[in-house]
């Protein structure tokens, strides 16, 4: 069954959105469906000027926004989540077409975007201070948090809707104003966001969206713009580490969530049928094709087998198809060339010794690859050291606790680590151990509006969501007064 209309009827907006006009642009972007190779839509190329006059924009509008109450705020994010949340069909619509991914996984993203408005527009008026006296009361210390001011925030292809709302409801929370530039690949999704927060009544200039072919070039002069006061950065290892280089010459504060490795650890004594049930979640949430992805499973020895083989019954029964279509449970990879490097990790794999047989056909037209359970891999091959990001499940097995750990830890990124132990107690000992800001026990999704999302090592600084998630946005000040 289609999901509700087709491509030609998406209710995006495709021009730039800069102090609450959206503006054409003399060239113009096309935005595929990866499913069908079709053109969805032209969008914007904005020009360094162009990304300029957002900066411009946020900085005039930050004068008001930054004192507005923070009630009044909230009760604008809280209407964002309430249209977002009575059009979730169209944003799911949107996601499904541009990403790619399977309609389910499109919903459950429409869903958890929107949840970022509602708890942020909780947050708004909680924001805490301090009062104390100096040890030697000398003084009092009046602690405070102000909005830093305009916030750069770029976002990736894999969740266009989540990894704009995760950072659009704190920096306005706070009382920042934004400028935001999503992926190439999928910028729909985000100017139509961009639609509802101005349907939800956000000033203009409050949030501006610029979509450019020059992302290089226009990202470099909004950073080197000092009305810019932080950046946030959702991606790849690789860019994060280019723009922490940037914003080292401007001393710029930036939130980086990067790329991640994440290991699937199912040691003695735990239940393989919810480990199994827990791995489906992990791996082939987004088609394998998220920052949190189970990317490398180690397996007890005493389980491997059994393991291995459920596994590989699991990935049989999956339909792989065009993600708009509600019947399937994989859609397309987002481009061609995402699917590609699937396809040669594999076949590096492969060349090293391993068997990959595909677990069920696949469509011939569009970005699409089959599941594969890899059997007998080494730690250390390619498939362990590489993200792989798409629906490639690699099984290592081990034979001690310590060995397991070791090889879970054995990597420079740390986002998030999956345990499946015998009991809740010695899962969380085992939490314990692993190197990585987030570790899922006995489960296979950890991600949470209410929760602190972020890594330690290569994947990233700072968090995002939670309690933390809205300090990414603000400055402390101290005040020393005598009273
Ligand atoms: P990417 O290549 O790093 O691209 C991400 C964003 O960076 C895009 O908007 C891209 O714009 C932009 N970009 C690329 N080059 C840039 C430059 N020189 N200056 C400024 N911006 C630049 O990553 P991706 O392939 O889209 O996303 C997948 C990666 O994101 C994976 O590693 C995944 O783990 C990570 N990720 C992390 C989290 C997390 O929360 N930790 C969440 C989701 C994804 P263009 O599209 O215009 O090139």
């Amino acid at each position: 069954m289609s999901a509700a209309g087709t491509s030609s009827t998406l209710p995006a907006p495709t021009g730039l959105l800069i102090g609450g006009q959206w503006q054409q642009t003399d060239s113009r972007l096309p935005v595929m469906d990866p499913a069908t190779f079709t053109v969805l839509a032209e969008i914007g190329d904005a020009s360094v000027s162009d990304g300029l006059d957002a900066v411009a924009a946020a900085s005039e509008a930050f004068t008001t926004w930054s004192v507005t109450p923070a009630r009044q705020r909230a009760e604008i994010l809280r209407r964002a989540f309430e249209i977002m949340t009575a059009e979730l069909e169209t944003c799911a619509r949107i996601i499904a077409l541009e990403n790619g991914k399977a309609w389910r996984d499109a919903v459950g993203e429409a869903t958890y975007a929107a949840e970022f408005f509602r708890w942020f527009s909780e947050e708004a008026s909680r924001i805490e201070g301090d009062f104390r006296y100096a040890p030697n009361r000398d003084k009092t210390i009046i602690t405070d948090h102000r909005p830093m001011g305009v916030a750069y925030m770029i976002t990736p292809w894999n969740f266009p809707a989540a990894m704009a709302t995760r950072k659009l409801a704190p920096a306005l929370d706070a009382g920042c104003t934004a400028v935001l530039k999503p992926d190439s690949e999928t910028p729909l999704t985000a100017l139509w966001i961009g639609d509802v927060l101005q349907r939800a009544g956000v000033p203009a200039g409050v949030v501006n969206i610029i979509t450019t072919s020059r992302t290089g070039e226009v990202s470099s002069a909004i950073l080197a713009d000092p009305r810019v006061a932080t950046l946030s950065f959702t991606g790849s290892t690789f860019v994060g580490k280019m723009l922490l280089k940037q914003t080292a010459e401007r001393v710029l504060p930036s939130s980086m969530e990067l790329g991640g490795n994440a290991p699937f650890v199912v040691f003695e004594g735990a239940d393989v049928d919810a480990a199994i049930s827990g791995a489906m979640v992990a791996k082939m949430r987004n088609g394998g094709a998220a920052c949190t992805a189970a990317n490398r499973f180690y397996v007890h020895a005493s389980l491997a087998e059994e393991f291995t083989t459920k596994l590989e019954a699991a990935f049989a029964g999956l339909k792989v198809g065009p993600g708009i279509d509600q019947g399937n449970d994989l859609g397309a990879m987002v481009s061609v060339k995402e699917r590609d490097k699937i396809v040669e990790l594999l076949q590096e794999a492969v060349g090293e010794g391993v068997v990959a047989t595909p677990s069920t056909s696949v469509p011939d037209l569009g970005a699409f690859i089959a599941p594969y359970v890899v059997r007998d891999v080494q730690h250390g091959s390619a498939l362990t050291r590489n993200e792989i990001f798409g629906p490639v499940a690699p099984i290592v097995t081990f034979e001690t606790e310590d060995e397991g750990v070791r090889m879970a830890n054995d990597t420079e990124y740390g986002l998030i680590s999956y345990v499946y132990a015998k009991d809740p107690g010695t899962g969380v000992r085992l939490a314990r151990r692993m190197e990585s800001g987030m570790v899922a026990v006995n489960r296979g999704l950890a991600s949470d509006p209410a929760a602190p999302f972020g890594g330690m090592k290569e994947s990233g600084l700072g968090r995002e969501g939670g309690f933390a998630g809205i300090h990414e946005f603000l400055e402390t000040q101290y005040f020393a007064v005598d009273l």
